[in-house]
């Protein structure tokens, strides 16, 4: 089984549906940077402040303080995790070669940039848990509460059209280099993201090879 794995894909393709139920099945640590970002938000930290006017205008977040968390928390898992949304930019996948990181895998999850806008006006998640629901394809059972654990659902304030229009921006500008960059180490798993989630999920499997 690969242990260390980068899942990436633009916003809106399934990266965090997907990373929660290949964490459950694989026994890794889900490690999201944007999770982490918005956790130090909730929190009035430092790093929480400086990163909400980024992330409200639909940009990365500068790479220093984005490599500054992640360095921190991967120094304590040595049994492999499962990044989702980092590196983003070619300095980040630097940054995390350079501390030595053997990453086993890199999983992208390739969706249309025309279906993720229809996907992430509609998106929802848990306040407590994280789980993620669409209003149309994937709702939760009773409207505004989350199936997983009662908690409430909520929009994030950068899933609106224009925010998600300058996200993509940013993805294909910085992330997408990435795609190379993995391909020319042999590492990347191009996985079709415009199907359903459980046949997207056993593709993924199939390439980690558990
Ligand atoms: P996500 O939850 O992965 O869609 O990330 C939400 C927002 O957090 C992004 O639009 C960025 O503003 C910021 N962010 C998350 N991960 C990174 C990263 N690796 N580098 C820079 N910014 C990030």
């Amino acid at each position: 089984m690969k242990k260390r794995v980068i899942l990436m894909g633009p916003p809106g393709g399934g990266k965090g549906t997907q990373a929660k139920s290949l964490t459950a099945a694989m026994h890794i640590p889900h490690i999201s940077t944007g999770d982490m970002l918005r956790a130090a938000r909730r929190e009035g930290t430092e790093l929480g402040k400086q990163a909400d006017r980024y992330i409200s205008a639909g940009q990365l977040v500068p790479d220093d303080l984005v490599n500054g968390i992640v360095a921190e928390r991967l120094s304590s898992e040595k049994d492999g995790y499962l990044l989702d949304g980092y590196p983003r930019t070619i300095a980040q996948a630097d940054a995390l070669e350079a501390a030595g990181e053997k990453i086993d895998a890199v999983v992208l999850i390739d969706v249309p940039d025309e279906l993720l806008v229809e996907r992430i006006v509609n998106r929802e998640s848990c306040g407590q848990c994280g789980a993620v629901y669409h209003k149309l394809t994937m709702p939760s059972k009773k409207p505004g509460v989350c199936d997983v654990c009662g908690g409430a659902l909520v929009q994030r304030a950068d899933d609106n059209e224009k925010v998600v229009r300058d996200r993509l921006v940013a993805y294909h500008a910085q992330t997408q280099p990435l795609v190379d960059y993995y391909k020319s180490r042999g590492l990347l798993f191009h996985i079709n993201g415009n199907a359903a989630v459980d046949v997207v999920f056993e593709e993924i499997r199939k390439a980690l090879e558990f």
